[in-house]
């Protein structure tokens, strides 16, 4: 498995390599700007340069952007579903721009609405900013922790999304261990099942990365609590047979613990990194 973490793009991209070598990055994950707001600034052509051609020679790869907090393509407010789809679409385009060939959303909140119908929003969304942006960027859908409103937590809504995507090509899962452990999937004592109903109902073809981050909370909490890896309750244990599982292990896995400081990245690395056979 090639790790990596989620690098802040703080004081711009050309700080990022720097940032994801002193984390023995194999592979990233980034906001392509600030993700607590809805404003777009023009990327810098000349920090994007520098940002390439060092991340050319690194050796980290693939890249992946992270979709910002704010847009949700399931709600039922008009100009938040207007407004979700134009980043959607500015994402795709700033992906490629910035080299990545991934952009990661939550599948979204469904405030007020049934799930049917914020559903067919969600796909809605997906359709429209697939259709306004032909470039080669897939869309990676996240499992959610099922929190308050949150959709998109269970394997079958996330293959009802797929289904319905006009462009199958451009549509994949990442797969976040704490999300999925806090949904109820017992991904530390029943891997393998998990990873075959997976298979059954997504398929596993469609899984381009994994949020590896252990959870503060119990099994189908649905509280989304990221930890350190191994100090959770999935734990050294499940997190041994996760990077090693023989269906799993090609894959890039993205770490999104806490952090104060590099400090706790560097134990995290260090951990999941030992747990390799
Ligand atoms: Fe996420
Ligand atoms: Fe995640
Ligand atoms: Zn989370």
């Amino acid at each position: 498995m090639r790790f990596g973490f989620h690098i802040s793009i703080s004081g711009g991209f050309k700080n990022v390599v720097k940032r994801a070598k002193e984390r023995s990055c194999e592979t990233i994950q980034l906001f392509s700007r600030n993700p607590r707001g809805w404003k777009y600034t023009k990327l810098d052509p000349e920090d994007i340069k520098t940002f390439r051609s060092e991340l050319e020679g690194s050796g980290i790869e693939p890249v992946f952007v992270h979709m910002p907090y704010l847009p949700n393509l399931a709600t039922g407010k008009k100009e938040l579903f207007t407004n979700s789809v134009l980043s959607l679409k500015e994402e795709l385009r700033r992906a490629e721009m910035i080299g990545a060939g991934y952009v990661v959303i939550h599948v979204g909140s469904r405030v007020g609405l049934d799930e049917e119908t914020a559903l067919e929003h969600v796909i809605k969304g997906i359709n429209l900013a697939l259709k306004g942006v032909k470039n080669r960027v897939m869309i990676l859908l996240e499992n959610t922790a099922g929190m308050g409103s949150e959709i998109g937590y269970r394997f079958e809504e996330i293959r009802r999304i797929i289904e319905k995507v006009t462009d199958p090509e451009r549509i994949g899962v990442v797969l976040d261990t704490a999300h999925a452990y806090e949904a109820g999937y017992d991904l530390k004592n029943e891997l393998d099942s998990v990873v075959e109903e997976f298979d059954r109902i997504i398929g596993l073809s469609r899984l381009k990365l994994l949020h590896l981050n252990d959870s503060k909370t119990k099994l189908g909490s649905r509280i989304d609590r990221h930890w350190h890896i191994g100090k959770g309750e999935i734990g050294k244990e499940g997190f041994r047979r996760i990077v090693n599982h023989k269906k799993l292990r090609h894959l890039p896995g993205i770490m999104e613990t806490p952090r104060k400081n590099k400090k706790e990245d560097l134990m995290n690395m260090r951990m999941i990194r030992s747990l390799v056979e």
